[in-house]
């Protein structure tokens, strides 16, 4: 029997990198899971919606917590979300979410809830999992770390466009100022702030395609990791 070596890449950096995308094509090349958790910080912002609590409320986000049941499942290859039992969709993708998801994961107590889920699933299978904090707290132990990013104009675009593809309606300008106020506060936060691991390998796709910025990873991974492909 030949048991195969779980392999674990943190991809971290702000909004609009291409984080996911890039990722969830680099899993189905080396046929290991994308994990997303960027989306249970949003879903629990969602629940704390649905709550009426205000999302900067530390005491009352924390209060709610213990209502919320969170499960991540695996569905034809790709990642859903379970809050209490119900698969929330894209109703999680709004640029509203995404303030509600900056605020709650700035809360010491929701990042805790989340801390288990997200290490429990890289502990028994290959991943490559993107966020803010992979490389330094989920997965300090990380095979490759890499720090993904861009010029904030070139990520508000590159946001702007999966915006109105997915059917939203939002002005550039508006997708720009939210970005840079989010990542603002995602990097000045006291708690796991979004900056690269001492380890991780920092590239800037601001001059690369989709495919180009798919290639300089997996050759990153193939370097550190030998043959991917
Ligand atoms: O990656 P995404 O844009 O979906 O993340 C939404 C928000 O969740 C981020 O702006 C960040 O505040 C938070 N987040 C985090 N740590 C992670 C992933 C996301 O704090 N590992």
């Amino acid at each position: 029997m030949t048991t195969k070596k779980i392999i674990n890449i943190a991809i971290d950096g702000p909004g609009g990198a291409g984080k996911s995308t890039i990722s969830k094509a680099i899993a189905k090349k080396l046929d290991i899971l994308y994990v997303d958790t960027g989306a249970l910080y949003r879903t629990v912002g969602l629940f704390v919606k649905s709550k009426g609590v205000d999302p900067k409320d530390a005491e009352g986000v924390t209060a709610i917590l213990p209502e919320i049941s969170l499960e991540v499942k695996y569905e034809n290859g790709a990642q859903a979300v379970y809050l209490n039992g119900v698969n929330h969709g894209d109703a999680i993708r709004t640029p509203e979410m995404s303030m509600y998801a900056s605020n709650v994961s700035a809360i010491p107590s929701v990042r805790a809830f989340l801390l288990e889920t997200q290490k429990q699933i890289a502990r028994t299978n290959s991943v490559i999992m993107d966020g803010r904090d992979i490389g330094t707290v989920i997965l300090p132990n990380a095979d490759v770390k890499i720090f993904l990013t861009a010029s904030p104009e070139c990520r508000a675009m590159r946001r702007y466009k999966e915006l109105c593809e997915r059917g939203q309606s939002v002005k550039y300008e508006d997708v720009l100022k939210e970005m840079n106020e989010r990542d603002a506060q995602d990097s000045s936060r006291a708690i796991a702030p979004a900056k690269p691991a001492e380890d991780a390998i920092f590239l800037d796709n601001s001059e690369l395609n989709f495919e180009e910025s798919v290639n300089a990873i997996i050759d990153i991974i193939e370097n550190k990791c030998g043959g991917t492909r």
